[in-house]
Protein backbone atom coordinates (compact mmCIF):
# COMPACT_ATOMS: atom_id res chain seq x y z
CA UNK A 1 0.00 0.00 0.00
CA UNK A 2 1.48 3.41 -1.17
CA UNK A 3 1.52 6.63 1.69
CA UNK A 4 -0.71 8.55 -0.35
CA UNK A 5 -3.19 6.50 0.45
CA UNK A 6 -4.15 7.99 3.89
CA UNK A 7 -6.02 10.78 4.00
CA UNK A 8 -5.57 13.50 0.80
CA UNK A 9 -3.53 15.93 2.73
CA UNK A 10 -4.62 20.00 2.57
CA UNK A 11 -2.67 21.62 -1.16
CA UNK A 12 -1.57 25.06 -1.21
CA UNK A 13 -4.64 26.45 -0.69
CA UNK A 14 -6.22 28.68 2.13
CA UNK A 15 -7.83 26.74 4.90
CA UNK A 16 -10.40 28.12 7.72
CA UNK A 17 -10.85 24.84 10.15
CA UNK A 18 -14.06 26.12 12.14
CA UNK A 19 -11.44 27.08 15.29
CA UNK A 20 -9.20 30.25 15.08
CA UNK A 21 -6.58 28.23 13.58
CA UNK A 22 -6.16 28.65 10.16
CA UNK A 23 -3.77 27.29 7.13
CA UNK A 24 -2.64 28.72 4.19
CA UNK A 25 -0.12 26.92 1.86
CA UNK A 26 2.97 29.00 0.69
CA UNK A 27 3.79 28.00 -2.87
CA UNK A 28 8.05 27.40 -2.97
CA UNK A 29 9.62 25.88 -5.69
CA UNK A 30 10.98 22.45 -5.19
CA UNK A 31 8.57 21.71 -2.09
CA UNK A 32 5.62 19.50 -2.10
CA UNK A 33 4.21 21.49 0.45
CA UNK A 34 4.68 24.68 2.37
CA UNK A 35 2.36 25.95 5.10
CA UNK A 36 2.04 28.63 7.20
CA UNK A 37 -0.22 27.50 10.41
CA UNK A 38 -1.82 30.19 12.88
CA UNK A 39 -4.27 29.99 15.42
CA UNK A 40 -5.08 33.66 16.82
CA UNK A 41 -6.54 32.17 20.25
CA UNK A 42 -3.01 30.76 21.36
CA UNK A 43 -0.96 32.98 19.39
CA UNK A 44 0.81 29.99 17.41
CA UNK A 45 2.69 31.25 14.35
CA UNK A 46 4.43 28.21 12.52
CA UNK A 47 6.02 26.86 9.01
CA UNK A 48 4.90 23.28 8.43
CA UNK A 49 7.80 22.45 5.11
CA UNK A 50 7.45 19.14 3.21
CA UNK A 51 9.77 18.55 0.57
CA UNK A 52 9.31 15.42 -1.03
CA UNK A 53 7.58 12.08 -0.10
CA UNK A 54 8.45 9.72 -2.90
CA UNK A 55 9.62 7.19 -0.51
CA UNK A 56 6.98 7.91 2.31
CA UNK A 57 5.55 10.63 4.41
CA UNK A 58 7.59 13.10 5.20
CA UNK A 59 9.31 13.25 8.81
CA UNK A 60 10.99 15.50 11.00
CA UNK A 61 10.86 17.49 14.25
CA UNK A 62 9.44 20.48 15.65
CA UNK A 63 11.65 23.26 16.01
CA UNK A 64 10.67 26.08 18.80
CA UNK A 65 12.73 28.99 17.95
CA UNK A 66 12.05 32.89 18.80
CA UNK A 67 13.11 33.53 15.03
CA UNK A 68 13.63 37.40 13.81
CA UNK A 69 11.42 37.43 11.18
CA UNK A 70 9.13 35.29 9.28
CA UNK A 71 11.49 34.95 6.25
CA UNK A 72 14.33 33.73 8.62
CA UNK A 73 11.75 30.91 10.00
CA UNK A 74 10.90 30.04 6.73
CA UNK A 75 14.24 30.29 5.34
CA UNK A 76 15.36 27.34 8.16
CA UNK A 77 12.50 25.25 7.83
CA UNK A 78 12.87 24.86 3.92
CA UNK A 79 16.87 24.18 4.50
CA UNK A 80 15.63 21.37 7.47
CA UNK A 81 13.19 19.83 5.69
CA UNK A 82 15.16 19.15 2.67
CA UNK A 83 18.35 17.89 4.62
CA UNK A 84 15.44 15.35 5.98
CA UNK A 85 14.69 14.30 2.61
CA UNK A 86 18.35 13.46 2.02
CA UNK A 87 18.63 11.66 5.70
CA UNK A 88 15.97 9.78 5.27
CA UNK A 89 16.17 8.63 1.39
CA UNK A 90 20.43 7.38 2.39
CA UNK A 91 18.88 6.08 6.09
CA UNK A 92 16.41 4.02 3.98
CA UNK A 93 13.86 4.65 6.07
CA UNK A 94 10.65 4.54 3.72
CA UNK A 95 9.85 8.36 4.83
CA UNK A 96 10.48 11.45 3.06
CA UNK A 97 11.57 14.88 4.83
CA UNK A 98 9.45 17.78 6.63
CA UNK A 99 10.05 19.62 9.18
CA UNK A 100 8.24 22.34 11.28
CA UNK A 101 9.24 25.84 13.04
CA UNK A 102 7.16 27.46 15.59
CA UNK A 103 8.05 30.89 15.79
CA UNK A 104 8.31 31.30 20.27
CA UNK A 105 10.69 31.60 22.49
CA UNK A 106 10.55 28.20 23.89
CA UNK A 107 11.54 29.73 27.40
CA UNK A 108 8.17 32.10 27.76
CA UNK A 109 5.89 31.41 24.97
CA UNK A 110 5.64 27.62 24.40
CA UNK A 111 2.34 26.96 26.32
CA UNK A 112 0.15 23.74 26.11
CA UNK A 113 -2.64 25.93 24.19
CA UNK A 114 -0.05 26.80 21.43
CA UNK A 115 1.52 23.51 21.23
CA UNK A 116 -2.15 21.77 20.94
CA UNK A 117 -3.21 24.28 18.13
CA UNK A 118 0.00 23.19 16.42
CA UNK A 119 -0.96 19.32 16.99
CA UNK A 120 -3.86 20.08 15.65
CA UNK A 121 -2.97 21.80 12.36
CA UNK A 122 -0.60 18.43 11.95
CA UNK A 123 -3.97 16.42 12.41
CA UNK A 124 -5.40 18.54 9.20
CA UNK A 125 -2.37 17.36 6.97
CA UNK A 126 -3.64 13.37 7.16
CA UNK A 127 -0.30 11.95 8.13
CA UNK A 128 1.63 13.63 5.46
CA UNK A 129 3.48 15.04 7.59
CA UNK A 130 5.05 12.60 10.94
CA UNK A 131 6.53 15.60 13.49
CA UNK A 132 9.35 14.94 16.83
CA UNK A 133 10.78 16.80 19.12
CA UNK A 134 13.82 18.97 17.81
CA UNK A 135 15.69 21.93 19.30
CA UNK A 136 13.58 23.90 21.88
CA UNK A 137 10.96 21.08 21.93
CA UNK A 138 10.91 18.50 24.58
CA UNK A 139 9.70 14.96 24.39
CA UNK A 140 6.90 16.42 26.72
CA UNK A 141 6.23 18.66 24.25
CA UNK A 142 5.31 16.01 22.14
CA UNK A 143 3.43 14.50 24.38
CA UNK A 144 1.13 17.59 24.60
CA UNK A 145 1.04 17.86 20.71
CA UNK A 146 -0.16 14.21 20.70
CA UNK A 147 -3.15 14.92 22.44
CA UNK A 148 -4.41 16.95 19.40
CA UNK A 149 -2.62 14.31 16.52
CA UNK A 150 -1.42 10.86 16.41
CA UNK A 151 1.14 11.62 13.85
CA UNK A 152 3.63 12.19 16.05
CA UNK A 153 6.96 9.95 17.20
CA UNK A 154 9.79 10.15 19.93
CA UNK A 155 7.30 10.24 23.03
CA UNK A 156 8.16 9.16 26.64
CA UNK A 157 6.18 6.50 26.98
CA UNK A 158 6.00 2.05 26.33
CA UNK A 159 4.27 2.00 23.02
CA UNK A 160 6.92 4.83 21.55
CA UNK A 161 10.55 4.94 20.98
CA UNK A 162 11.42 7.82 23.66
CA UNK A 163 14.14 10.04 23.27
CA UNK A 164 16.37 10.01 20.04
CA UNK A 165 19.07 11.69 21.34
CA UNK A 166 21.50 8.74 22.83
CA UNK A 167 21.11 7.17 19.62
CA UNK A 168 22.18 10.33 17.29
CA UNK A 169 24.66 10.41 19.81
CA UNK A 170 25.72 6.71 19.02
CA UNK A 171 25.46 7.35 15.40
CA UNK A 172 27.45 10.30 15.32
CA UNK A 173 29.87 8.05 17.21
CA UNK A 174 30.44 4.95 14.80
CA UNK A 175 30.45 7.83 11.72
CA UNK A 176 33.44 9.63 13.82
CA UNK A 177 35.47 5.87 14.15
CA UNK A 178 34.89 5.39 10.15
CA UNK A 179 36.27 8.74 9.85
CA UNK A 180 38.99 8.55 11.72
CA UNK A 181 39.56 4.69 10.14
CA UNK A 182 39.85 6.92 6.50
CA UNK A 183 42.34 9.01 7.80
CA UNK A 184 44.29 7.09 10.68
CA UNK A 185 44.03 3.66 9.21
CA UNK A 186 42.64 2.25 12.62
CA UNK A 187 39.23 3.21 14.23
CA UNK A 188 40.04 3.46 17.73
CA UNK A 189 39.75 6.83 19.27
CA UNK A 190 41.89 5.65 21.56
CA UNK A 191 44.05 9.21 22.45
CA UNK A 192 42.65 11.03 19.67
CA UNK A 193 41.63 14.67 20.53
CA UNK A 194 37.94 15.57 19.78
CA UNK A 195 36.53 19.24 20.06
CA UNK A 196 32.80 18.83 20.60
CA UNK A 197 31.00 22.34 20.19
CA UNK A 198 27.51 21.89 21.94
CA UNK A 199 26.72 19.64 25.02
CA UNK A 200 23.03 19.42 24.26
CA UNK A 201 20.66 16.28 24.04
CA UNK A 202 23.44 14.30 21.89
CA UNK A 203 26.25 16.07 22.78
CA UNK A 204 26.21 15.34 26.56
CA UNK A 205 25.79 11.56 25.38
CA UNK A 206 28.53 11.73 22.73
CA UNK A 207 31.26 12.79 25.32
CA UNK A 208 29.90 9.95 27.38
CA UNK A 209 30.81 7.57 24.48
CA UNK A 210 34.24 9.41 23.70
CA UNK A 211 35.77 9.34 27.21
CA UNK A 212 34.79 5.84 27.77
CA UNK A 213 36.84 5.20 23.98
CA UNK A 214 40.00 7.01 24.99
CA UNK A 215 39.33 9.90 23.62
CA UNK A 216 40.81 13.45 24.93
CA UNK A 217 38.06 15.74 24.74
CA UNK A 218 37.98 19.61 24.42
CA UNK A 219 34.29 21.46 24.92
CA UNK A 220 32.10 24.15 25.11
CA UNK A 221 28.66 25.48 25.43
CA UNK A 222 26.93 28.82 25.82
CA UNK A 223 25.64 26.72 29.25
CA UNK A 224 28.48 26.64 32.12
CA UNK A 225 26.80 24.25 34.25
CA UNK A 226 27.19 21.68 31.34
CA UNK A 227 31.01 22.41 30.74
CA UNK A 228 31.68 22.33 34.63
CA UNK A 229 30.19 18.51 34.28
CA UNK A 230 32.19 17.34 31.27
CA UNK A 231 35.24 19.23 33.06
CA UNK A 232 34.16 16.74 36.64
CA UNK A 233 33.35 13.40 34.81
CA UNK A 234 35.33 13.28 31.67
CA UNK A 235 38.29 15.92 32.34
CA UNK A 236 37.53 17.65 28.81
CA UNK A 237 39.44 21.00 29.03
CA UNK A 238 37.06 23.76 28.44
CA UNK A 239 37.14 26.77 25.71
CA UNK A 240 34.99 29.97 25.33
CA UNK A 241 32.81 29.55 22.32
CA UNK A 242 34.04 31.68 20.32
CA UNK A 243 37.41 29.49 20.39
CA UNK A 244 36.28 26.06 20.03
CA UNK A 245 36.12 26.00 15.87
CA UNK A 246 39.42 26.58 15.63
CA UNK A 247 41.29 24.38 18.11
CA UNK A 248 43.73 21.63 17.18
CA UNK A 249 42.26 19.02 17.17
CA UNK A 250 41.88 15.69 15.33
CA UNK A 251 38.01 15.74 14.91
CA UNK A 252 35.95 18.36 15.07
CA UNK A 253 32.09 17.73 16.63
CA UNK A 254 29.63 20.23 15.62
CA UNK A 255 26.71 19.53 18.31
CA UNK A 256 25.01 22.71 18.71
CA UNK A 257 23.77 24.19 15.54
CA UNK A 258 23.76 24.49 11.51
CA UNK A 259 25.63 26.62 9.37
CA UNK A 260 29.14 26.55 10.86
CA UNK A 261 30.98 25.34 8.06
CA UNK A 262 31.65 29.45 6.18
CA UNK A 263 34.01 31.82 4.58
CA UNK A 264 34.96 32.61 7.64
CA UNK A 265 35.10 29.31 9.68
CA UNK A 266 36.90 27.07 6.98
CA UNK A 267 40.67 28.93 7.37
CA UNK A 268 40.42 28.83 11.11
CA UNK A 269 39.94 25.16 11.55
CA UNK A 270 42.96 23.15 12.51
CA UNK A 271 41.62 19.78 12.23
CA UNK A 272 41.72 16.82 10.04
CA UNK A 273 38.40 15.62 9.69
CA UNK A 274 34.61 17.07 11.08
CA UNK A 275 32.25 14.21 12.25
CA UNK A 276 29.51 15.80 14.22
CA UNK A 277 25.18 15.69 14.71
CA UNK A 278 24.40 19.34 13.87
CA UNK A 279 22.01 19.69 11.14
CA UNK A 280 22.88 21.98 8.00
CA UNK A 281 26.64 22.51 9.24
CA UNK A 282 27.59 23.63 5.47
CA UNK A 283 26.31 27.28 4.82
CA UNK A 284 26.56 26.89 1.22
CA UNK A 285 26.70 23.77 -0.74
CA UNK A 286 30.30 24.62 -1.91
CA UNK A 287 31.84 24.96 1.54
CA UNK A 288 31.65 21.14 0.63
CA UNK A 289 34.75 21.65 -2.08
CA UNK A 290 36.37 24.42 0.22
CA UNK A 291 36.38 21.86 3.01
CA UNK A 292 38.03 19.33 0.62
CA UNK A 293 40.90 21.48 -1.06
CA UNK A 294 41.95 22.19 2.49
CA UNK A 295 42.13 18.17 3.10
CA UNK A 296 39.42 18.26 5.79
CA UNK A 297 37.76 15.02 5.79
CA UNK A 298 33.61 15.98 6.17
CA UNK A 299 31.42 13.53 7.64
CA UNK A 300 28.02 14.18 5.88
CA UNK A 301 25.84 15.74 8.41
CA UNK A 302 22.42 13.85 6.82
CA UNK A 303 24.22 11.16 6.88
CA UNK A 304 26.26 10.59 10.07
CA UNK A 305 23.39 12.11 12.17
CA UNK A 306 20.35 9.68 11.04
CA UNK A 307 20.81 7.76 14.09
CA UNK A 308 17.97 9.59 15.59
CA UNK A 309 15.69 9.38 12.42
CA UNK A 310 16.54 5.52 12.32
CA UNK A 311 14.93 4.92 16.25
CA UNK A 312 11.87 6.87 15.64
CA UNK A 313 10.93 5.07 12.52
CA UNK A 314 11.31 2.09 14.40
CA UNK A 315 8.49 2.54 16.28
CA UNK A 316 6.13 2.68 13.08
CA UNK A 317 6.69 -0.33 12.07
CA UNK A 318 4.06 -3.14 12.19
CA UNK A 319 5.34 -5.33 14.83
CA UNK A 320 5.89 -1.65 17.62
CA UNK A 321 9.16 -0.56 18.62
CA UNK A 322 12.21 -3.22 19.33
CA UNK A 323 15.31 -1.70 20.32
CA UNK A 324 17.09 -4.12 18.98
CA UNK A 325 16.48 -2.61 15.15
CA UNK A 326 17.27 0.81 15.63
CA UNK A 327 20.55 -0.22 17.38
CA UNK A 328 21.67 -2.45 14.64
CA UNK A 329 21.03 0.10 11.82
CA UNK A 330 22.41 2.45 13.84
CA UNK A 331 25.63 0.76 13.90
CA UNK A 332 25.59 0.55 10.54
CA UNK A 333 26.08 4.30 9.82
CA UNK A 334 29.62 3.45 10.18
CA UNK A 335 29.94 1.33 7.30
CA UNK A 336 27.48 3.63 5.03
CA UNK A 337 30.10 6.59 5.43
CA UNK A 338 33.34 4.56 4.72
CA UNK A 339 31.54 3.57 1.88
CA UNK A 340 30.65 7.48 0.71
CA UNK A 341 34.11 8.10 1.64
CA UNK A 342 35.27 5.74 -0.94
CA UNK A 343 32.99 6.47 -3.63
CA UNK A 344 34.01 10.58 -3.36
CA UNK A 345 37.66 9.48 -3.49
CA UNK A 346 36.96 7.41 -6.70
CA UNK A 347 34.67 10.41 -8.38
CA UNK A 348 36.96 13.21 -7.27
CA UNK A 349 34.29 15.14 -5.37
CA UNK A 350 32.94 16.14 -2.48
CA UNK A 351 31.99 13.84 0.54
CA UNK A 352 28.69 15.76 0.28
CA UNK A 353 28.53 15.61 -3.31
CA UNK A 354 28.57 11.74 -3.33
CA UNK A 355 26.14 11.74 -0.38
CA UNK A 356 23.48 14.23 -2.06
CA UNK A 357 24.13 11.92 -5.20
CA UNK A 358 23.24 8.54 -3.21
CA UNK A 359 20.31 10.22 -2.00
CA UNK A 360 19.07 11.39 -5.24
CA UNK A 361 19.44 8.33 -6.93
CA UNK A 362 17.11 6.73 -4.15
CA UNK A 363 14.43 8.89 -4.24
CA UNK A 364 14.64 8.73 -7.88
CA UNK A 365 14.30 5.25 -8.55
CA UNK A 366 12.43 4.68 -5.51
CA UNK A 367 14.66 2.92 -3.34
CA UNK A 368 13.54 2.07 -0.01
CA UNK A 369 9.95 3.71 -1.05
CA UNK A 370 7.41 2.28 1.46
CA UNK A 371 4.99 -0.37 0.67
CA UNK A 372 3.04 -0.62 3.95
CA UNK A 373 1.40 1.75 5.72
CA UNK A 374 3.14 3.33 9.25
CA UNK A 375 1.36 1.88 12.28
CA UNK A 376 0.45 4.38 15.35
CA UNK A 377 1.23 1.99 18.43
CA UNK A 378 1.43 4.79 20.76
CA UNK A 379 -1.90 6.30 22.74
CA UNK A 380 -2.52 9.92 23.96
CA UNK A 381 -1.19 9.55 27.40
P1 LIG B 1 20.18 20.81 22.14
O1 LIG B 1 19.37 22.02 21.91
O2 LIG B 1 19.77 19.83 23.18
O3 LIG B 1 21.70 21.19 22.44
C1 LIG B 1 22.40 22.20 21.79
C2 LIG B 1 23.50 22.65 22.73
O4 LIG B 1 24.32 23.58 22.05
C3 LIG B 1 22.98 23.34 23.98
O5 LIG B 1 23.59 22.78 25.13
C4 LIG B 1 23.40 24.80 23.78
O6 LIG B 1 23.68 25.46 25.00
C5 LIG B 1 24.64 24.62 22.94
N1 LIG B 1 25.02 25.81 22.19
C6 LIG B 1 24.22 26.75 21.62
N2 LIG B 1 24.96 27.70 21.05
C7 LIG B 1 26.24 27.36 21.25
C8 LIG B 1 27.48 27.94 20.89
N3 LIG B 1 27.56 29.11 20.22
N4 LIG B 1 28.63 27.30 21.24
C9 LIG B 1 28.59 26.14 21.93
N5 LIG B 1 27.45 25.56 22.32
C10 LIG B 1 26.29 26.16 21.97
O7 LIG B 1 20.25 20.09 20.70
P2 LIG B 1 20.59 18.57 20.42
O8 LIG B 1 19.35 17.76 20.41
O9 LIG B 1 21.75 18.16 21.26
O10 LIG B 1 21.06 18.65 18.89
C11 LIG B 1 22.32 19.22 18.56
C12 LIG B 1 22.41 19.36 17.05
O11 LIG B 1 22.20 18.08 16.43
C13 LIG B 1 21.32 20.28 16.46
O12 LIG B 1 21.85 20.92 15.32
C14 LIG B 1 20.24 19.30 16.02
O13 LIG B 1 19.46 19.81 14.97
C15 LIG B 1 21.09 18.13 15.55
N6 LIG B 1 20.38 16.84 15.60
C16 LIG B 1 19.86 16.39 16.77
C17 LIG B 1 19.20 15.16 16.79
C18 LIG B 1 18.63 14.61 18.07
O14 LIG B 1 18.35 13.41 18.12
N7 LIG B 1 18.46 15.40 19.13
C19 LIG B 1 19.09 14.40 15.63
C20 LIG B 1 19.68 14.89 14.44
C21 LIG B 1 20.32 16.12 14.45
Amino acid sequence: MNHQLLDPPIRNKESFLGDSLRIEGIPVQGYEQVLRVTDKKSGLKAIVAIHNTSLGPALGGVRIQPYTSFEAALEDALRLAKGMTYKSAVASVGFGGGKSVIIADPKVQKTPELLSAFGRGVEQLGGNYICAEDSGCTMEDVRVIRRATKYVVGLPNAKSSGDPGPFTAWGTFRGMQATIKRLFGTDSIEGKVVAVQGLGNVGSHLIEYLFWAGAELIVADLDPVKTAEAAHKYGAKVVPVDQILGVPCDILAPCAFGGIINDDTIPSFRCRGIAGSANNQLLRDFHADKLSARGILYAPDFVINAGGLLNVSAELEEAGYQVALPRYKVHHIYDTLLAIYEIAEKNRESTHASSLALADYRIRYGIGKRTVLPVFHHTAT
